[in-house]
C-alpha cells in the first residue's frame, strides 16, 4: 500500500523558474525522485547550465525556455512541450519576483509587474496547463506561495498581495476542477536563502530578527522544500487539494 507512495517515477513535471533558487532545488529534487523534469527560466545561458548539471548528475532533465509573463504565448509552449516530450503531469508554479518599496513609492509599473509574474503568470500557466489535465482527467498543480500569504510586512506590498492572491487562487482552481481528477495545492515558503532574498540576507540585522522571529531559530535551506513538493506531486496527496502547505519553521504558527 505504502510501497511506492512518493514515487515520481514516469512522472513529467514542469517547473517554471527552474533555473535557480528554489526551483532549481525542486527540480534536483523532484528529479531524484523519479520525476522527468522540464526545467524553465528566461536567460538561456543559465538555464543551460542548470540543466547540463542535473544531467551530469544522471536526472532525467530538459529545458524549455520561455518568459511567462506573456500569457498569450504561454498555451504554445505548453503545446510545444507536450508535442516533444508527452503529457505535463505535474505543474509548479514557482516563478516569482519581488520589488521592495514603501507603499506611498510603488509605482503602477512595479506593482503591475510584479503582479504579473507572481499572480497572472501562475493563473495562466495554470490554465494552459490545466485543460490539458482536465481533458485526461488527471493532474497535480502546485503553486509556489509564501508566509507572506498570509503575513504582512512592511515594504513589499505588491509582492505580498500577489501571494495572496496565490492562496485564494489555489483554493478557486480547486473548488472548479477536483472533480476533474486535479489537485491545485500550494507550498509555502518561508525565508530562504536565494537570488530573491539577496538583500535580506546581506542585512546583519534582518537575520537577527529573522531567528527570534521563527520557532526553528534559522533560515530555511532549499532543500527542505522538496519533501513538501515531492509530497504534492505524488499519489500520496491524491485527496489533498486546495491545500496550503506552509515550510517555515514554525513562522506562521506563532506571533
Ligand atoms: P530566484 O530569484 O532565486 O529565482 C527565480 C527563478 O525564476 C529564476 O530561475 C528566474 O530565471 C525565474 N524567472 C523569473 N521571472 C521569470 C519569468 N518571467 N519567466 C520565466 N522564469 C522566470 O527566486 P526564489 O528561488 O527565491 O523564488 C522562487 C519562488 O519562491 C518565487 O515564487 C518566490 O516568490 C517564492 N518564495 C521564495 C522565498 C524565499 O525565501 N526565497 C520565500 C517564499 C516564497 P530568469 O531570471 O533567468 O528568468
Amino acid at each position: 500500500m505504502t510501497q511506492g507512495l512518493f514515487d515520481l517515477k514516469g512522472r513529467r513535471v514542469l517547473i517554471t523558474g527552474s533555473s535557480r533558487g528554489i526551483g532549481f532545488a525542486l527540480a534536483r529534487g523532484l528529479g531524484q525522485a523519479g520525476a522527468s523534469v522540464v526545467l524553465n527560466g528566461r536567460d538561456p545561458k543559465v538555464l543551460a547550465e542548470a540543466t547540463r548539471t542535473l544531467a551530469a548528475e544522471g536526472l532525467d532533465v530538459t529545458e524549455a525556455g520561455f518568459d511567462v509573463t506573456d500569457p498569450h504565448a504561454l498555451d504554445a509552449a505548453v503545446a510545444e512541450i507536450e508535442t516533444r516530450l508527452g503529457p505535463i503531469e505535474v505543474l509548479v508554479n514557482n516563478a516569482g519576483i519581488n520589488r521592495r518599496f514603501p507603499a506611498v513609492s510603488v509605482t503602477p509599473e512595479t506593482f503591475r509587474e510584479v503582479m504579473s509574474t507572481n499572480v497572472e503568470a501562475v493563473f495562466f500557466m495554470a490554465q494552459a496547463v490545466g485543460k490539458r489535465m482536465l481533458e485526461r482527467g488527471h493532474g497535480k498543480i502546485i503553486n509556489i506561495a509564501s508566509v507572506q500569504s498570509e503575513l504582512g510586512r512592511a515594504t513589499i506590498s505588491p509582492y505580498a498581495t500577489s501571494k495572496g492572491a496565490v492562496r485564494m487562487m489555489t483554493r478557486t482552481l480547486c473548488a472548479e476542477w477536483a472533480k476533474g481528477g486535479i489537485q491545485v495545492n500550494a507550498v509555502a515558503p518561508g525565508y530562504f536563502a536565494t537570488d530573491l532574498t539577496k538583500p535580506l540576507v546581506d542585512d546583519a540585522k534582518f537575520t537577527e530578527w529573522l531567528c527570534q522571529r521563527v520557532p526553528a531559530g534559522r533560515w530555511g535551506n532549499v532543500e527542505e522544500l522538496v519533501g513538501a513538493t515531492v509530497f504534492l506531486a505524488s499519489r500520496a496527496s491524491d485527496f489533498v487539494n486546495g491545500h496550503l502547505l506552509y515550510v517555515d519553521g514554525g513562522m506562521t504558527a506563532v506571533v
